[in-house]
């Protein structure tokens, strides 16, 4: 469902992502792990069109999206959710009106139907209480389950997690990733999940990508990364201890 063919990035002669092939299937979970500054973010970017590739291709589906009008991006990203590092929800909306936005700007749906699929997700994320509060009344792990419900809002196909459990208690990450596996298992998505979590990634992941220095050195699952013979894998996965 998502194809990466050759692709590169630079920003001006700054190379951030090298010859990179990558095909993820419909319904799989890819967690994508790698140093600070080795790439991840802007590889989730051009997987929803944020970023253009220098050269090669990002296919979502039949879409060769490296190459699209941003109103026909717009469609296939009707498709798509993302939970970005950062949260990134509007400071003055509430909850609810975060959660509603997409709906509001890109559907034709009722105010009605709306509310009743903003509640819905509220509720999925375990936030049913907050609709009318404001994001900066909301810890982090609140703000990224809010992330989370205006992702799933639309009901994509794919979901993309920019560090979902960054800097959250051992307790509150495991949520969001009770969370995206219940996506997964439930919704069907589709999901790439950058993390710095090992446990999360081991925990939600069918495949693991490692990113060196804008490279994918490894791919395979649990087993196969934690039997990794590359010494950079074992580095990363086990903190040089
Ligand atoms: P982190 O784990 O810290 O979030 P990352 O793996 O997500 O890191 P990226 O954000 O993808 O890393 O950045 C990879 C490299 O690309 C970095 O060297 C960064 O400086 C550079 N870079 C990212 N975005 C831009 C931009 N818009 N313009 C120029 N350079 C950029
Ligand atoms: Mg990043």
């Amino acid at each position: 469902i998502i194809n990466l063919t050759d692709v590169n990035k630079s920003y001006r002669d700054h190379s951030v992502l090298r010859n990179i092939n990558l095909s993820i299937d419909k319904g799989e979970t890819l967690a994508i792990i790698g140093a600070s500054g080795s790439g991840k973010s802007t590889l989730l970017k051009l997987m929803i069109g944020l970023e253009q590739p220098s050269s090669g291709h990002v296919w979502i589906k039949d879409k060769d999206i490296s190459s699209l009008r941003e109103e026909e991006l717009d469609k296939v990203r009707l498709n798509m959710g993302m939970v970005f590092q950062y949260s990134a929800l509007f400071d003055s909306m509430t909850v609810a009106d975060n959660v509603a936005f997409g709906l509001r700007e890109h559907s034709s749906l009722a105010e009605k139907e709306i509310e009743s699929i903003v509640e819905k997700k509220l509720h999925t994320v375990g936030l049913d209480q907050f609709g009318q509060y404001m994001p900066n009344q909301l810890s982090g792990g609140m703000k990224k389950r809010v992330s989370l419900a205006r992702a799933i809002a639309f009901e994509p196909e794919i979901i993309l997690y920019d560090e979902p459990t960054s800097g959250l208690d051992p307790v509150m990450a495991g949520k969001i990733d009770k969370l995206i596996k219940y996506t997964q298992e439930k919704m069907g998505v589709t999901s790439v999940v950058v993390t710095h979590d090992m446990n999360s990634a081991y925990y939600i992941a069918d495949r693991i990508a490692m990113i060196y220095e804008g490279k994918i050195i490894a791919v395979g699952d649990a087993k196969a990364i934690k039997t990794s013979a590359d010494e950079r894998v074992q580095e990363f996965i086990n903190g040089g201890r």
